[in-house]
């Protein structure tokens, strides 16, 4: 499925200048664990491929922090396929301490000036960092308001990382070093989800997850060892035990300092959590572990959850289930297995046609039709489960049912999905910002309308999935039967209880004030939007 995309991932790496040398630490010793940074990164590569930086931190060099970042995929803005500028660029980076980021973006922000990480030079040690993070601001526009009713304030661009900087700036003039009460200060006004990675040129580092922890961050350290990231697998392959490996809680921060050592800490206190239940279903690498739940593990139940709902009629013979490669395998893998059914690769993913935002004019029906290769020798005259990790605008899925159809001769294709269907926008990260783009919405407007409905809650009340939808939706794609996982069965493969989630792009319960004021305002243009438009003639089949 590529149609959502995560918009970032961080990591961080210290090794303190006391203790023994950590076995993990590289050939190259201590003063050089930033060597690391690209291999991290490269294991977040799923969160991210427009562009990879890093910052650096060396007491040995004037430069005390040194930043490098580019557009393009972790191997390319590294350089790796040139083992003489991959080593040039790893010297000069050099340092005992590294955040580093990978980033995905819409089309408007593909330039390098909004990449992460960012630096900010100053005389003063205190005032000398860089950060980086992973999330969105809810509150952005409010705050940016407020930034600039001050006439000496400026933006060099609209982005909600300005806004961080303007707060970091703040709070470090107030507190100095003081990491605990820069980060307290920074985010006190700030609505949203975050995993926030920081760095100052005394060498002293800080982690930290938002209060709800709709973030993923995890950490682990050995000794004077110390690194973090969005997600385990990064640290699982630096060399620590899936025992050694714990998640940031919400609201919580970790500060490496050489005179203090590793110290967690509670800058905000968390009423609830509200962790993106989508990081389970497609988001995140399968090899990960988050907040406890293993990714691979929760796909393959998801899988079986779908398998106990299954009423179509199959046999060993002629039914198999089909993944859309590569975050439905596991999924898949469960249902088939729960069945007795083969899972086979009916579709075979085009590795190579490159990242989304060089795809410039093409659009996303034709870059479906690029990525994937039904294959007739698996599919002839089969009834096909295909599973996908979603339907959001829906494109990719015509296109796959149409293909599997023409091209790969399959006689049925009965679509399965192992999460409900999206009926929301998201204002936490996703790149899902309207209601008018997502395929489920048009079919609960159809039946349910917008009358009476002021904000997202009026939405999760009125708008009740049915089975009839469900066939009316399979109708137009074009499939023999569609079947969606209901929020209840989707949290129990989780393993956490659906108060403890985020779902509001499916439920329309937004985990944060704003979250809920950025829904009502994109309900409201919705509004207006669909008044232009006949809303009982046919629902057009959307291009893009
Ligand atoms: S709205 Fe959906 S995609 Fe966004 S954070 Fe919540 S669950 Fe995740």
């Amino acid at each position: 499925m590529s149609e959502i995309h995560e918009e970032c991932g961080v990591v961080a790496i210290y090794h303190l200048p006391t203790g023994p040398v950590s076995p993990l630490a590289p050939a190259q010793g201590r003063e050089e664990v930033s060597r690391l940074i690209p291999r991290m990164l490269l294991d977040l590569q799923n969160r991210g491929q427009l562009s990879a930086g890093i910052s650096t931190y060396s007491p040995n060099r004037t430069q005390l922090l040194r930043t490098y970042k580019k557009i393009g995929s972790v191997s390319e803005a590294f350089h790796q396929s040139n083992p003489g500028k991959f080593a040039r660029l790893m010297d000069c980076l050099a340092g005992r301490a590294a955040i580093g980021h990978v980033r995905y973006a819409p089309e408007n922000q593909i330039d390098r000036d909004f990449a992460h990480p960012f630096e900010r030079s100053h005389i003063k040690k205190s005032k000398w960092f860089t950060f980086a993070f992973n999330g969105a601001i809810c509150n952005y526009s409010e705050l940016k308001q407020e930034l600039l009713a001050d006439d000496a304030s400026c933006f060099a661009r609209e982005a909600d990382s300005e806004v961080m900087t303007h707060f970091l700036c703040s709070a470090i003039k107030t507190y100095d070093a003081d990491l605990f009460e820069v980060c307290r200060q920074t985010t006190k006004k700030i609505d949203g989800g975050y995993a926030l990675a920081f760095m100052n040129a005394w060498g002293h580092m800080f982690v930290a997850r938002d209060p709800r922890g709709m973030k993923p961050l995890c950490y682990a350290f050995d000794g004077s060892f110390f690194a973090a990231a969005s997600e385990s697998v990064a640290l699982f392959n630096l060399g620590f035990s899936s025992e050694d490996i714990k998640n940031v809680p919400p609201g919580h921060m970790i500060i490496v300092a050489p005179d203090k050592g590793v110290e967690i800490k509670e800058f905000c206190p968390s009423s609830r959590a509200a962790h993106c239940f989508f990081e389970w279903i497609y988001f995140a690498n399968a090899a990960s572990v988050m907040d406890g739940k293993s990714v691979y593990l929760v796909r393959k139940r998801l899988g079986e959850e779908l398998a106990k709902l299954e009423t179509t009629p199959y046999n060993a013979e002629d039914s198999i289930v089909v993944p859309v490669p590569d975050t439905s395998k596991a999924a898949a893998d469960g249902m088939a297995y729960a069945l007795k059914i083969p899972c086979l690769e009916g579709l075979m993913r085009n590795r190579y046609t490159g990242r989304t935002f060089i795809d410039g004019g093409e659009t996303r029906k034709r870059k479906a039709q690029t990525k994937y290769t039904p294959l007739p020798q698996v599919l002839e005259g089969k009834r096909v489960f295909l599973v996908d990790d979603s339907i959001v605008r829906s494109t990719t899925m015509r296109v796959l049912i149409d293909r599997l159809r023409k091209v790969g001769g399959a006689k049925e294709v009965h679509v399965r999905v192992p999460c409900p269907p999206i009926l929301g926008p998201c204002f936490y990260g996703a790149d899902m910002s309207s209601y008018s783009e997502l395929f489920a919405t048009s079919f609960m407007l159809r039946h349910y309308g917008l009358d009476g409905v002021t904000c997202s809650e009026d939405l999760s009340m009125k708008w009740n999935f049915t089975p009839e939808i469900e066939e009316e939706m399979a109708q137009d794609l074009g499939c023999d039967s569609l079947r969606f996982l209901p929020m209840k069965a989707t949290s129990e493969a989780i393993g956490i209880p659906p108060l403890w989630l985020c779902s509001a792009c499916v439920t329309h319960e937004h985990p944060t004030e704003y979250g809920c004021k950025l829904a009502a305002k994109a309900l409201q243009e919705f509004k207006l939007c669909m008044k232009e438009t006949l809303l009982d003639v046919p629902f057009q089949k959307k291009e893009d």
